[in-house]
């Protein structure tokens, strides 16, 4: 499953007869503009919860559970994935709670028909180098897997490193820049991915060895950390510090890792299930950044 956002209007109007119109529209799109036999996507959800079809089958290929219509939303992954438009733009708001709801069910209903797990619940941008669907949408997809295998009655999905692109604002913007930062680049960390933090990323990719795409996925989410301890100093302590505090720690941002930022980074841990060990490592840093 890939989670878009039309990056439309955020409109007011919630109704079915809205969603009908929203989704002809977007259909007519993607065949008088783009050129295409169908809609791209295989779902899309309106503002008001209303979900309807796109591409031709998709619902009736779901509802068998075997096979799934071949779409064209998330270019490589369009032959093993169906795209579920989400109405409006969510690249500084969250989508309504009607919106939201109706998206839980309906990746509930296809986890269950497809048999696969909410950990295979994507944002577009995992996969090409695009905003969608949007840095709070995007956020929220960590809480969409948890609360899909809620509903499913499943334990809680691993936490996955999230994709940080240009255009990105925030904490975890701002825990990318410190990590640039500790690496060697002379840039702000001022929580705003603009084209100076996007050559960063280019120049540690480069110099990592990896694409040098300017999109911190994984691959590059591991290059950047570092395990910190008490004892440590510098950015890395900063952007946990930051982190921290962030998530209403009462931590000193002043990067030396001493017994506060100990006592934090124990408790968080614990908090989420992790050795409290006191140790930043990987997985304490998935959980900082999730
Ligand atoms: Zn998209």
């Amino acid at each position: 499953m890939i989670v878009h956002h039309t990056a439309t209007g955020n409109r007011d109007d919630l109704s079915l007869d809205w969603a009908y119109t929203l989704s002809r529209a977007i259909q007519n799109w993607h065949m008088d503009h783009n050129g295409w036999i169908d809609t791209g996507q295989n779902f899309t959800i309106s503002r008001g919860g209303h979900i309807t079809e796109g591409r031709h089958r998709s619902l009736e290929t779901l509802r068998g559970g075997v096979s799934f219509v071949h779409g064209a939303h998330a270019g490589p992954a369009n032959g093993s994935s169906i795209g579920i438009e989400n109405e409006g733009a969510y690249v500084s708001v969250a989508p309504t709670d009607t919106l939201y709801e109706s998206l839980v069910d309906f990746c509930a209903y296809t986890c269950h028909q497809y048999d696969v797990e909410p950990a295979r619940i994507f944002g577009h941008r995992d996969f090409m180098s695009t905003q969608c669907p949007g840095n709070v949408l995007y956020g929220m997809l960590p809480q969409l897997r948890r609360d899909v295998a809620d509903r499913l009655g499943q334990s809680p999905p691993p936490l996955r490193w999230p994709t940080v692109i240009r255009g990105d604002g925030g904490e975890r913007v701002r825990t990318v820049q410190h990590l640039l930062r500790h690496h060697g680049a002379g840039i702000a960390a001022d929580g705003g991915f603009g084209p100076i933090t996007e050559n960063a990323v280019k120049a540690f990719q480069t110099d990592a060895a990896l694409n040098a795409d300017g999109v911190v996925r994984q691959e590059t989410w591991q290059e950047l950390i570092l395990a910190l301890r008490r004892g440590s100093a510098g950015e890395g302590v900063r952007a946990v510090q930051r982190q921290l505090h962030y998530q209403g720690f009462t931590t000193a941002v002043d990067g030396q890792f001493g017994p506060g930022t100990d006592r934090s980074v124990r408790e968080f841990q614990a908090r989420h299930g992790l050795t409290a060990s006191g140790v930043v490592e990987p997985p304490t840093w998935r959980a900082l950044v999730a």
